[in-house]
């Protein structure tokens, strides 16, 4: 992967080979951060750049960071005007991540969350599909457990829990498969790696309930709203056994990175027919159109980068 051109660090967008960061660094060593996924989709016939959802995913990494007793000195507001000052500085003009984070960076040693001073970052790249066979992919269902809300809470986006995801990525891939779903300490469906995940059976969408382990998805709070609003389907939030995924008639997996995956094998099982199917299809369409700001209902979830 290339290396940005420009970072947003501190206070101020800056060259990015300037904002460097010393060994001890507190998150470095003890995960001590949040961070935010972000994705701009670029919309070829208008010639601009969008930011989807760009306030629920600041309003995210702030709420993220009061977990960790963070205190920013920006606002939710000035945030979201950094990174779009930094989104103008890179000068991209294509389908960009933007990678957000804010975290301890005293150079001290002990593990704690308070008398600590955090800092905001973050930076742009281009970037395209996160799993590769977005159309088509095997999941595994990983021996490793979602952490429990007791364990490190699931809802916030911090940086040393996503161990858990990397156990589970890597066995997934080094298998085989695609991607990992895992079970919370319960042993219900809890989410991907870095998805949550939706069934369909008998033309219902289900989801695991928020109680259930799970990051609270922009993506999944999208798509709800696509599904009830416009697929005109009923869409259950509640815990999801393993067996049900076994006998659904659709799987996806959602995520900023993700997008919409569709799960058509699940431990070398087909998932309904073993193909996408047409939930899938038709909402994976209405979502790009969505993210691309080219539904006229949907264009308030699509921030212009001027
Ligand atoms: N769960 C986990 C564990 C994730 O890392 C992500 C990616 N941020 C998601 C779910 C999906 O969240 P969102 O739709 O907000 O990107």
């Amino acid at each position: 992967m290339a290396l940005p051109r420009m970072a947003f660090f501190h206070d101020r967008v800056l060259p990015y080979a300037e904002a460097k960061l010393g060994l001890l660094t507190h998150a470095f060593n003890y995960g001590t951060g949040v961070f935010a996924g972000i994705r701009g989709y670029f919309n070829q016939d208008e010639g601009k750049l969008f930011v989807f959802r760009l306030a629920d995913h600041v309003r995210r990494l702030h709420e993220s960071s009061r977990l960790l007793r963070m205190n920013l000195a920006l606002s939710e507001e000035a945030t979201a005007a950094a990174l779009l000052d930094l989104l103008r500085a890179e000068g991209l003009r294509q389908d960009c991540y933007i990678r957000a984070l804010a975290f301890y960076s005293d150079e001290v040693i002990g593990v704690r969350l308070h008398g600590l001073t955090p800092v905001l970052a973050a930076v742009a790249v281009p970037f395209g599909l996160y799993i590769d066979k977005a159309e088509g992919a095997h999941c595994t269902v990983s021996s490793w457990r979602r952490p429990d809300d007791n364990v490190i809470p699931p809802r916030g986006k911090i940086t040393g829990s996503y161990i858990n995801s990397a156990l589970a990525k890597s066995d997934a891939e080094l298998s085989g498969f695609d991607e990992a779903i895992l079970l919370n300490r319960d042993g219900h469906v809890s989410e991907g790696s870095g998805e949550n995940i939706f069934l369909i059976r008998r033309g219902i969408a289900v989801t695991p309930s928020l109680d259930q382990s799970v990051l609270e998805g922009i993506t999944r709070r999208s798509l709800i709203t696509l599904l009830r609003d416009e697929l005109g389907l009923t869409v259950e939030e509640r815990p999801v056994e393993r067996g049900e995924i076994f006998l659904a008639d659709e799987i996806f997996l959602t995520g900023t990175a993700a997008q919409i995956t569709a799960v058509t094998r699940i431990d070398h099982r087909p998932v309904g027919t073993g193909q996408m199917g047409s939930v899938t299809t038709r909402l994976r369409s209405l979502f790009f159109d969505v993210v691309r700001g080219r539904s006229p209902k949907y264009r308030s979830w699509c921030t212009l980068v001027a």
